[in-house]
């Protein structure tokens, strides 16, 4: 009789709550590992999963495993402590393994079955003995001052970059290379090239500031922190957090020899932060930014495995990044919302970095000026350590903000001047005079895109989109009406649909209103706008940004995106036009969050020595999210706001899980979503969970792209039971197959609309 054959689980891309078993054949391409790519069949199709383990066969029940059809690769394309991310996500989050790996993964990996085939090769210069004194470098290059000069940008890039551009940098020849090698001092090696349009952006290796005592004493305590501890980096806009992390950075990935991640909320609105890193380290940065492409990330991807780029700086997944050796992972406005994965795996790429950071013994860093509440109470609480960098660098003050009272300002306007008087107040439009008088830029924020957020006919009818219950946003450029949700559009001049009256009534300030109101007031003034309409370009954030930067915009205006990390000395004001636009939001953190973004952009101003000012437009201005911004008070905020969430409890006070029921008919939606609460009810009873349900009710956006929504809340103290309730619910409850009807947990959810 022959020997049983070897067998494996197989996690497959496909929505199902289970791995699959599989026999390893006799003969096979290479080995399998945990980890390893493996072709098997799926009703006739060849499909790529990931092998994830041994199996005992237990859950053949009795049937006979299909063999695997292909191993493509040498070596397993998950290391060992990625897959063990991918098991904790798909535990935590009750996502399919398959579909975390694929996630994980870059995409050419999970989409074509070619072998994993290195790509294109190129020649790095390498520094291997250090001359760390002037006199040994006196001595080493006395003839040779072109070597030298090698030698030094070499330093200044991390000590690694291609042959091709440093040749091309200092103008020499191959031989000046080839001299240094023969010395000793540096080694030539081959690797991955990559094929990063970021790469090609000019960075000036500007000499960084030596950090001020308070940034050594934070720099300090991070290196010297447990490994794999946490700890909160609390600094107020311009407190100088990059060169905090900067210099972490440089003691564990130049010093100690190990690797470093670098979160930041989004790539192409942080150019300046993503610039700074490749000052300092050249080189050995990969960038991973949405901009690539599969070829162009499969690159990025094989040369941090190889240890040739031993940093990654990307937006969410990045978090992924397959290091070995992490020594620090940093996850820069860690209380951003972006971080949260909105479709399956629902993951919280902070929660992963922590998690992350225990599982190797990384340490890790959550930087802000405005901490999530949750952060802030696991800081508090001493579960992580917290630094305070309270004050801006060089002595610099936070900017005076104003508060302006449109209500009164409307009331004191002259009739002719109301509309004008609902954007710009007479205070901001007079403080905007100043700066283009001065030379000087300003930052106008207004977190509505559009022209007007919706149109009304004469009986106050709205016009809705007809897939999603919505307003339609009226754009003029081009003239349409446009759903945020589901990109519907209509024409402009159309009639209301209840009544057939003309649509004329624009209400809802959008940013073009607002462009072309300041185009009227201040015509000479260059208005750069940037929102999603005016950023559909790969490079369209970089291009606006960079203008700014070489002062050729005296207003930038935009939505949240102009609100983030951005650094420029010449903006001395910064106006909100409308502060209110979030804070009534159906949402338990639309106050925090209004509290964040009005924080955020006042610190745009006055970061260099001419000072700067804000004024927040609101007719709210007794409400504390625009009280706390106003005095740059986080901790008045919090102090306020943390009893709002004990009752009715929301986070940090418990722990939340949404379970959305959506589908194409609305009574089948309200019957499952029905269905699935009395599940959730009686579960909940039979093994006394003790968690607390709200609803089932519909969501506050009912419907989106013609699906209606319907949602149930759940609350608790505890992490096991929603863990168990929720798989419980997602193995046990089965779909109805009718309607599109679908369901979806979304653990510890940043968003309930
Ligand atoms: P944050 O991210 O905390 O808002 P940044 O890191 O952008 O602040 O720093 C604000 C500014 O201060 C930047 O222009 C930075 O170059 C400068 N800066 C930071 N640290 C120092 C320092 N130790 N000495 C001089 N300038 C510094
Ligand atoms: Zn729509």
């Amino acid at each position: 009789m022959a020997t049983a054959a070897r067998l494996v689980e197989v996690a497959l891309p496909l929505p199902l709550l289970r791995t699959f078993t599989y026999a390893v054949p006799a003969e096979t391409r290479h080995p399998v590992h945990a980890g390893s790519r493996v072709v098997v069949p799926v009703r006739g199709k060849r499909v790529i999963g990931i092998c994830v383990g041994e199996s005992d066969g237990s859950a053949l029940a009795g049937k006979e495993a299909k063999p695997l059809l292909d191993v493509p690769d040498p070596t397993p394309a998950l290391p060992a402590d990625l897959l063990a991310v991918c098991r904790w996500i798909s535990e935590y989050y009750i996502a399919p393994l398959g579909l975390v790996c694929r996630s994980v993964l870059p995409a050419a990996l999970t989409s074509a079955i070619k072998p994993d085939a290195p790509g294109k090769q190129e020649r790095i210069l390498v520094i291997v003995g250090e001359l760390p004194t002037l006199t040994a470098r006196d001595e080493a290059f006395k003839r040779a001052p072109q070597q030298r000069q090698l030698y030094e940008l070499l330093e200044q890039l991390g000590g690694r970059a291609p042959v091709a551009h440093l040749v091309e940098q200092l103008g020499c020849t191959p031989s000046v290379v080839q001299g240094l090698v023969k010395r000793g001092h540096v080694r030539i090696e081959q690797a991955t090239r990559l094929r990063d349009p970021f790469a090609e952006r000019a960075i000036a290796s500007a000499p960084q500031p030596t950090p001020t005592p308070a940034q050594h004493e934070a720099i300090q305590r991070i290196v010297t922190s447990a490994r794999g501890a946490v700890t909160l980096l609390h600094g107020i806009t311009g407190s100088g957090k990059t060169l905090v992390y900067l210099e972490v950075l440089r003691e564990v990935v130049l010093t100690q020899g190990k690797s470093a991640i670098v979160l930041v909320p989004e790539i192409a609105l942080t150019p300046q932060a993503v610039d700074r890193f490749r000052a300092v380290f050249g080189d050995q940065v990969a960038v991973l930014h949405s901009g690539l492409s599969d070829g162009e990330r499969l690159d990025a991807w094989r040369a941090l495995q190889r240890g040739e780029r031993r940093i990654a700086v990307g937006a969410r997944s990045a978090i992924f990044a397959p290091l070995a050796n992490l020594g620090a992972i940093i996850v820069d406005e860690e209380h951003e919302t972006s971080y949260k994965q909105a479709e399956t795996p629902r993951y919280h790429a902070r929660e992963v970095a922590m998690m992350r950071a225990r599982e190797t013994g990384a340490r890790c860093v959550l930087g802000s000026a405005t901490p999530s509440l949750e952060t802030w109470v696991n800081a508090r609480d001493g579960r992580y350590g917290m630094i305070a960098l309270p004050d801006r660098v060089g002595g610099g003050a936070l900017p005076a903000v104003r508060i302006v009272d449109l209500r009164e300002e409307l009331r004191a306007a002259p009739a002719p001047d109301r509309a004008k008087r609902a954007v710009l107040s007479a205070p901001l439009e007079r403080a905007l005079h100043e700066r283009l008088a001065r030379g000087e830029q300003s930052i106008l924020l207004l977190n509505r895109r559009g022209y007007a957020s919706f149109v009304q006919c004469e009986e106050g009818h709205v016009a809705t989109c007809p897939n999603c219950s919505i307003s339609l946003t009226y754009h003029r450029t081009p003239e349409r009406l446009v759903c945020h949700y589901c990109m519907h559009q209509a024409p402009a001049d159309a009639n209301c649909s209840d009544c057939g009256l003309p649509l004329k009534r624009q209400r809802g300030l959008g940013t073009q209103q607002v462009e072309r109101l300041l185009v009227e007031t201040l015509p000479t003034a260059r208005v750069a706008r940037m929102d999603v309409d005016t950023t559909s370009g790969k490079w369209a954030h970089t291009e606006i940004l960079d203008r700014v930067a070489r002062g050729e915009v005296d207003i930038l205006l935009g939505t949240q995106m102009i609100a983030k990390g951005l650094d420029f000395p010449n903006v001395t004001l910064v106006g909100v036009i409308d502060a209110d636009i979030g804070i009534n939001m159906p949402d338990f953190r639309s106050s925090e969050r209004t509290f964040q973004l009005l924080s955020q952009v006042a610190g745009r101003a006055g970061r260099g020595p001419k000072g700067g000012d804000v004024f927040i437009q609101t007719r709210a201005p007794s409400h504390h999210a625009v009280r706390c911004a106003m005095t740059h008070d986080y901790h008045g905020f919090v102090a306020e706001e943390l009893p709002s969430r004990e009752s009715p409890a929301y986070p940090p006070t418990l722990r939340l899980a949404n379970v959305v029921v959506s589908g194409l008919d609305e009574p089948a939606v309200t019957d499952f979503a029905t269905q699935v609460a009395d599940w959730l009810t009686q579960a909940d009873l039979r093994f006394s969970l003790g968690v607390t349900l709200l609803g089932p009710a519909p969501c506050p956006l009912e419907r989106i792209k013609n699906r209606w929504r319907w949602h149930v809340l759940l609350k608790s103290e505890r992490q096991a039971p929603l863990t168990r309730l929720l798989r419980g619910l997602l193995t046990g409850l089965e779909v109805p197959a009718r309607h599109d009807l679908r369901l979806v947990a979304d653990r510890d959810p940043v968003s309930l609309l």
